[in-house]
């Protein structure tokens, strides 16, 4: 059986206790690989490693930092089916998904930042002819890398390629759930010639490896993405070291449809934003708040193309949605469809576990599922099932849906389909979340900031915003006469 190894300084090893943990294949519930259930003492070594090569690294001129991480984000391109066959069979979803979003996602997040790098410049703000200022951009220093299991590489390569293209050298942590496709880049990376030490990634568990990256005095920086109380727990440890943090956390998207909306648009995409990825996209919109005038329209047309959609296995030809990640989170997003019942709601469709056949009968397969009758202070509507769950209800006022939209602690995402334009930017500006879309869905441009408010996190990633978080800036005032 494939054994995955640690990256630590230009090398694959194992782990220092020499112990292994089971790798599932959520299409199948069968161990099919073993990863390493690395502690502490590797960690040390790891950020030894990383701490060693960082004053070279931080003063590598940026067009040599771009040349590796544009050849990294070359080797994904090259990799694409073995990378997308590894990304589904470790995480379930199915292989177009991979093939279309992930990788190729996983690669233009390496290309921005190797151009991005190039690009940038620090301000300089001059006091007439009695000074000048200028502000320098200096890396931080070893940066803690960690990352969750539902967009796997795509996620880990979203905080990788700022931070080594800011020239912080990187201790990073994926999902013990979703190892593999860190495993492969890891050694795309040293087919790349990328200098020992830059990049180590450490495999194992995230209240041993992950706890131990964020403990650490030697990693002044953390970017985390992952749950609400994770990040908390990371938060608690980490603000009294005044470590800078980038946390990305869950969310409880509001999908807001006004009866004037393009209806056929808002209802493919409406599709897409509840079920991609089995909903397991922190972005995907879960709570679905619609127009009275049009809801049993939506409710019937909605409920009879999900029925529609085929539950198989994530190389299946006509998959459209796969297996979920974990057999434990099979259960917790069933143990959610139970709680709206006896809230009070009603299955519309799904609800149920799918077995399907042969190899596959042991599988984490959901039907998808909407539940209406709710209110949208239950806690089905107020905590994150992330998974192919969600619910349905009419408003009829604006105010009304403004207020239901932002009663969670939540704050990522939120999607508005109206043809209004005025009514687009108003409620745009009153919704309470660090991104919207106006008659789209997950439509992105890597230069925009990305993250949410209130319980989703605190700051942003995507664009210069990713490059200021792993630079410290320092102000150099120089007086004229
Ligand atoms: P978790 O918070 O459970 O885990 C995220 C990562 O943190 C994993 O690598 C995990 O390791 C590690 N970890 C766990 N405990 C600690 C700790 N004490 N110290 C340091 N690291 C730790 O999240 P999930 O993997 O379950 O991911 C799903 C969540 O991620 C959802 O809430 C979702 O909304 C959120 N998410 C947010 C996004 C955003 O951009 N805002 C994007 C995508 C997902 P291990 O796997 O071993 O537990």
């Amino acid at each position: 059986m494939q054994k995955i190894q640690n990256y630590i300084n230009g090398e694959l090893v194992a782990p220092v206790g020499g112990q292994y943990m089971d790798n599932i294949d959520p299409s199948r519930g069968k161990v099919y690989s073993l990863i390493p259930d690395s502690d502490e003492k590797d960690v040390e070594i790891a950020i030894k490693a990383a701490k060693a090569a960082f004053p070279s690294w931080s003063v590598t001129p940026k067009d040599v930092r771009a040349a590796y991480i544009m050849k990294i984000a070359d080797l994904i391109d090259a990799n694409l089916e073995r990378l997308a066959k590894a990304e589904s069979l470790d995480n379930g979803k199915p292989l177009h998904l991979s093939k279309t979003v992930d990788i190729p996602r996983a690669a233009a997040n390496f290309r921005f930042y190797g151009t991005g790098i190039m690009h940038y410049s620090a301000q300089s703000h001059s006091m007439e002819d009695s000074a000048v200022n200028y502000t320098l951009r200096q890396p931080v220093g070893v940066a803690g890398c960690i990352s969750p299991w539902n967009l796997p590489l795509y996620l880990f390569s979203w905080k990788i390629a700022p931070a080594l293209a800011a020239g912080c050298t990187v201790v990073a942590k994926p999902s013990e759930v979703t190892p593999m496709t860190a495993y492969l880049l890891s050694e795309l990376c040293i087919e790349a010639g990328l200098p020992k030490g830059v990049l180590n990634i450490v495999h194992g568990l995230g209240h041993k490896v992950g706890s131990a990256i964020v403990s650490h005095k030697d990693v002044p920086v953390i970017s985390f993405t992952g749950g609400t109380k994770t990040g908390a727990d990371i938060a608690r440890v980490a603000a009294p070291m005044f470590k800078k943090m980038s946390l990305e956390l869950g969310g409880k998207n509001p999908n807001i449809i006004f009866a004037d909306c393009d209806y056929d648009k808002m209802l493919s995409t409406t599709m897409l934003s509840s079920f991609a990825n089995q909903g397991q996209i922190c972005l995907c919109g879960s709570r679905i708040f619609v127009e009275r005038p049009i809801y049993e329209k939506f409710k019937n047309d909605f409920v009879e193309k999900t029925k529609k959609l085929v539950v198989g296995e994530p190389f299946g030809e006509k998959t459209k949605i796969g297996a979920v990640v974990s057999k434990p989170h099979q259960e917790k997003v069933l143990s959610y469809v139970e709680l709206a019942k006896e809230e009070g709601g009603k299955v519309l469709c799904g609800g149920h576990k799918i077995v399907l056949e042969g190899e596959f009968e042991n599988g984490y397969y959901i039907a998808p599922t909407i539940i209406e009758g709710l209110t949208y202070d239950c806690r089905t509507n107020q905590e994150e099932i992330f998974g192919p769950v969600v619910t349905i209800m009419p408003f009829d006022t604006e105010e009304e849906v403004l207020m239901y939209a932002n009663s969670t602690i939540y704050g990522l995402a939120s999607t508005v389909w109206t043809e209004n334009l005025t009514r687009a930017h108003r409620v745009a500006q009153n919704l309470h979340t660090g991104i919207v879309w106006v008659n789209c869905w997950l439509l992105r441009d890597l230069r925009t900031p990305f993250g949410g408010v209130k319980s989703s996190g605190v700051g942003r990633e995507g664009g210069f915003e990713a490059i200021e978080f792993f630079t410290e800036p320092k102000n150099v005032c120089i007086k004229l006469k």
